[in-house]
């Protein structure tokens, strides 16, 4: 039985995401970072958390978790490697382990670039992809703690999920990074198309993700980079834009 996956905007301009396991109805939220809409938005769907799942240890990404535990007494899960660093973890998890939701598994894919630690979450069940900020739609994360090597070698590994892969992460950036993408890739007709697409839901007031590994892979230029070099120039040459 597949997971749901629904964005949460909160902060300027940050979603967290709540996942539901259709099996049993089980809920995760991921990256909770503001107390207040993610409260509003667990009880629309029944006021039971049962998973907190982190991405990275920045407090747009975090910040509320420990309200949120202590109001739904639910475990929070998130990587081994920075468990120094992020909120008090009662599942600390290494690349290729899994964590349960109800009866769905999320799998572990370690994801360094963004920051050290940085991890994403992948529910084959339902091809949800939780990636925090490594991936955008038409972008990725700022390498604050790592390599174009290392992002690159991250993105390759979300790169090899299914076509139809939902991509859920963390800003909701796209149309800025459209307006760099633009720029790389300006003869790109899918590009295009979905420029229009993104024009047309953000001007409704609706967020232009989740998106799909398939459309990425035909849009994004950083994850159409062809090596970590060329991937590491676009990402100095987009810092500056
Ligand atoms: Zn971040
Ligand atoms: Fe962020």
């Amino acid at each position: 039985m597949p997971v749901h996956a629904t964005p949460v905007p909160i902060l300027k301009d940050n979603y967290a995401w709540l996942l539901q396991d259709s099996g049993t109805g089980a809920l995760a939220l991921v990256d909770p970072a503001e107390a207040d809409p993610l409260i509003a938005a667990i009880a629309a769907q029944g006021g039971r958390l049962d998973l907190i799942l982190l991405t990275h240890h920045h407090a747009d990404h975090v910040a509320a978790t420990e309200l949120l535990r202590d109001r739904y007494r639910c475990p929070v899960a998130g990587a081994r490697l920075d468990a120094h660093r992020l909120p008090r973890l009662d599942i600390a998890l290494d690349e290729g382990e899994e964590v349960a939701l109800g009866v769905a598994r999320g799998r572990v894919i370690a994801t360094p670039g963004h920051t050290r630690g940085h991890i994403a979450w992948f529910f084959a069940d339902g091809a949800v992809l939780a990636c925090g900020d490594t991936l955008f739609s038409l972008g990725c994360g700022r390498l604050f703690e790592g390599t174009a090597a290392e992002m690159f070698a991250s993105l390759a590994k979300l790169a090899a999920l299914p076509d139809e892969t939902l991509v859920c992460c963390g800003h909701e950036y796209t149309l800025a990074n459209a307006r760099f993408a633009r720029t790389v890739d300006p003869d790109n007709p899918a590009l295009t198309a979905r420029i229009a697409e993104v024009e047309r839901l953000r001007a409704a007031g609706l967020p232009s993700v989740p998106t799909t590994l398939a459309l990425e892979r035909a849009t994004n230029p950083f994850l159409r980079a062809a090596d970590a070099a060329i991937l590491g120039a676009l990402r100095a040459r987009k810092d500056n834009f």
